[in-house]
């Protein structure tokens, strides 16, 4: 059984129009997992993280930062990229404790896997600094949970979005019961990631040029980043999934098709079935071609459940 933790607050995260985290993209992720296609997906609607939840990763001053904004009708620009509208709070709640009750869910054996559709995304999101369209660091977020609330000794968390999760490494290079592996492009935003960044041992960087297609991405996968996850032997399996290493992307330069999301997807779920019961739970990081993100996916969802 998958399940698919979603809420309506997160199509309410505003970052303005142009801006390329829209909620067109959530849109289009939940009409391609819709019923008719997907009819065996447990669909759940996402509670919000507690502040206790938060507090595990973030700063109170980062707290403040996001839920005590009086953001007018235009948002409140926190950088370049990240903005906070009147609906972000709520978003970037429920998005966090999307992660949370999933993580619940697969240690209670509710459900083996499950998918967090939501936004903002997370990946970049520091211990202290909201940025790069991430408010909360919600697979971080979920990942402490799983450490202080279920006594887990081993996380892995595993993020293929096409851009380096620094908020993830920044939260966890000094934690070696979290086991951070990325592939993503370099260079490329945040500009963190080089393989020499191995934090205590815990941290696993492969930067891939841009132009990288689907046969290095998954010789790097297969001869690096796997063996690494299998060696760690995790008792649970989170993901980033970001689907803009895609082809069709327009914020980076990867050429990886479909497919490859549904490949690697496989590869994952059995590595949570080898050493975590198949305890897997992912949450949708960036994507920003609908179509392309829509298809993506949808095949990686289709991915867990095989
Ligand atoms: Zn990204």
């Amino acid at each position: 059984m998958i399940r698919l933790y979603s809420h309506p607050a997160c199509l309410e995260h505003q970052p303005g129009s142009g801006h390329p985290e829209s909620p067109a993209r959530l849109q289009a992720v939940l009409e391609a997992l819709d019923h008719d296609r997907f009819a065996a997906l447990d669909r759940v609607e996402a509670p919000r993280a507690s502040r206790r939840q938060l507090l595990r990763v973030h700063t109170p001053e980062h707290l403040a930062r996001v839920l005590q904004a009086e953001p007018g009708e235009d948002g409140l620009r926190l950088d370049d990229d990240t903005v906070i509208s009147p609906g972000s709070a709520e978003a970037a709640l429920r998005a966090a404790g999307a992660v949370v009750a999933a993580v619940d869910a697969v240690m209670a054996g509710a459900c083996a896997r499950a998918f967090c559709a939501v936004r903002p995304p997370g990946h970049h999101a520091t211990a202290s600094t909201p940025m790069g369209f991430c408010l909360f660091n919600n697979v971080a977020v979920g990942a402490a949970h799983a450490l202080r609330e279920h006594r887990l000794k081993r996380v892995a968390i595993v993020d293929f979005d096409v851009h380096h999760g620094n908020g993830t490494q920044d939260i966890f290079e000094r934690e070696s019961k979290v086991l951070y592996v990325s592939s993503h492009q370099s260079p490329l935003y945040p500009g963190t990631g080089p393989a020499s960044q191995c934090g205590v041992g815990n941290i696993v960087n492969a930067p891939l040029p841009p132009g990288t297609g689907s046969e290095d991405f998954r010789q790097i996968w297969e001869g690096l980043l796997l063996p690494r996850l299998h060696d760690f032997r995790p008792q649970l399996v989170l993901v980033s999934a970001g689907f803009d290493a895609h082809r069709l992307d327009p914020l980076a330069d990867l050429q990886l098709e479909t497919g490859d999301f549904a490949w690697l997807g496989e590869r994952l779920v059995q590595l949570a079935r080898v050493h975590a019961s198949g305890r897997m739970v992912s949450s949708l990081e960036g994507g920003y071609h609908l179509g392309a993100l829509a298809a993506s996916a949808a095949a990686y969802v289709q991915s867990l459940s095989d």
